[in-house]
């Protein structure tokens, strides 16, 4: 794309309504717009990123078996009554209003209701188990705070995964499976590393559940981290009982800030019974679905990865989710120049090739080009200039290192096709 076309631009000054550094940095860099606090909308920039962190999700759902389902917003009142959680003194961050003509409908906060609700149009056998659903949906929740930029929006993306299992052994098999599947996907978002399997509170579906939390300074939660075993506690469960649980020793851990980037949760048959979904098993007996939830929020992902790997000169994308492959750079001062001409040129064959491209053609300083790259984070950086083709070549850098090297246009190509590897 031509930056020239770009509908977006870069602002040098922080927004004066914000004070996490992820809402500062994209909307600085133009990705993000801040409707309402605690309500974002996607610019082209933000919105690529977004699409290509959900693709990594949707495989490794995909790969586990799971089946994409797009549902409705507008919740019915009724199922949720069934299980208790409509009522405001209940759940207090629910959005509700009335409907024209009569009735009550909310803005889900999850779907557990109303997805069990749907099964049940579809399962009564053992043969129709095992079953595993999930949607990448807006959720909206009445948040009390919403001072932490797009890691904590009162509307916010999430994807929601659920298991439909014939009993404790199957859902379990499954909920280790999708551990694993946590651990790639955080792994190939370029946070894995930061990101701690975590010990916590299974609220009031379940004992304990576990959560996967990414160390930060920025983040909300508080938890006990052991290094070597890869492992964490968070503060809300952080007692003798869980720790002997789970063979770890209070010497071992380090107190930590961190960002909740998904969780994953039994829950047995807590949904299943009050929202009569049963099937009959081998012997033909009536039996309740096993069921456990698997959330992660993709917006706030996206947040986080801000958080943890920009700069001081902005953000830094992993390759895996830049908006764009290679940021190439025209430095020019009429579009006459050859430096203009060969930058064009490398564009219509880089795009021809699929790579994408954002392309600075503007008429702009050197300097404010620069300025812009970095704060727009793409991983590699091109510069076609009067300079490097006398050089030889093109510029290239990447977004961290602090040197670059003149290298031709085939080596570019070469050197290109290396870091998506
Ligand atoms: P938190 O403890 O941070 O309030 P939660 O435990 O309520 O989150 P879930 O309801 O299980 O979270 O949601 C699943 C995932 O959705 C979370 O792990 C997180 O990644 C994301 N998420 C939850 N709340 C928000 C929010 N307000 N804004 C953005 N993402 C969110
Ligand atoms: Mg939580």
């Amino acid at each position: 794309m031509r930056q020239s076309h770009l509908f977006t631009k870069t602002r040098k000054e922080n927004p004066s309504d914000e004070v996490s550094k992820n809402a500062e940095l994209l909307i600085r860099a133009g990705y993000i717009h801040k409707e309402i606090a605690g309500a974002y909308s996607f610019l082209p920039l933000g919105l690529r990123v977004l699409e290509n962190i959900k693709t990594i999700i949707r495989e490794e759902m995909n790969r586990e078996g799971g089946q994409e389902v797009f549902m409705t917003a507008l919740q019915d009142k009724s199922i949720w009554e069934k299980t208790d959680r409509w009522d405001d003194a209940k759940v207090d961050n629910w959005f509700k209003t009335t409907i024209k003509g009569g009735g009550e409908t909310g803005l889900a906060i999850t779907h557990e209701e109303p997805l069990t609700n749907i099964m049940t149009g579809f399962i009564s056998s053992y043969r129709d188990l095992p079953r595993y659903a999930y949607q990448f949906q807006n959720k909206f929740r009445n948040e009390a705070r919403a001072k932490s930029g797009i890691m904590r929006g009162r509307e916010f993306l999430m994807k929601d995964m659920y298991d439909f299992s014939k009993n404790e052994a199957e859902h379990n098999e499954f909920y280790n499976k999708m551990r694993e599947a946590y651990i790639r996907t955080f792994d190939r978002l370029g946070i894995g590393e930061k990101t701690y399997v975590t010990f916590a509170s299974g609220g009031i579906f379940s004992p304990f559940s576990e959560e996967f939390q990414t160390l930060s300074d920025a983040g909300e939660d508080m938890i006990y981290v052991d290094e070597k075993k890869k492992l964490a506690v968070n503060k809300e469960v952080y007692n003798d009982e869980a720790l002997a649980k789970l063979n770890l020793k209070k010497e071992d851990l380090v107190e930590k800030k961190s960002i909740e980037v998904g969780n994953i949760f039994h829950l047995g048959t807590k949904f299943s019974v009050p929202l009569g979904l049963f099937y009959t098993d081998e012997k033909g007996e009536k039996q309740p679905v096993y069921m456990g939830s698997y959330g992660m929020g993709p917006s706030r992902i996206m947040g986080t990865i801000v958080e943890v790997l920009s700069d001081e000169k902005g953000i830094v994308w992993p390759t895996s989710i830049a908006p764009f492959s290679l940021h190439l750079i025209a430095l020019y001062k009429n579009k006459d120049e050859e430096s203009y001409k060969k930058a064009e040129s490398l564009y219509n064959d880089l795009t021809a090739k699929g790579v994408e491209v954002l392309f600075d053609d503007r008429e702009a300083s050197p300097g404010n080009k620069f300025a812009d790259s970095d704060l727009i984070g793409i991983p590699m950086r091109v510069v076609v200039s009067e300079k490097s083709l006398t050089a030889g070549g093109v510029e290239i850098k990447e977004r961290t290192s602090d040197t670059s090297e003149i290298v031709t246009v085939e080596e570019l190509f070469k050197t290109y096709q290396k870091n998506c590897e």
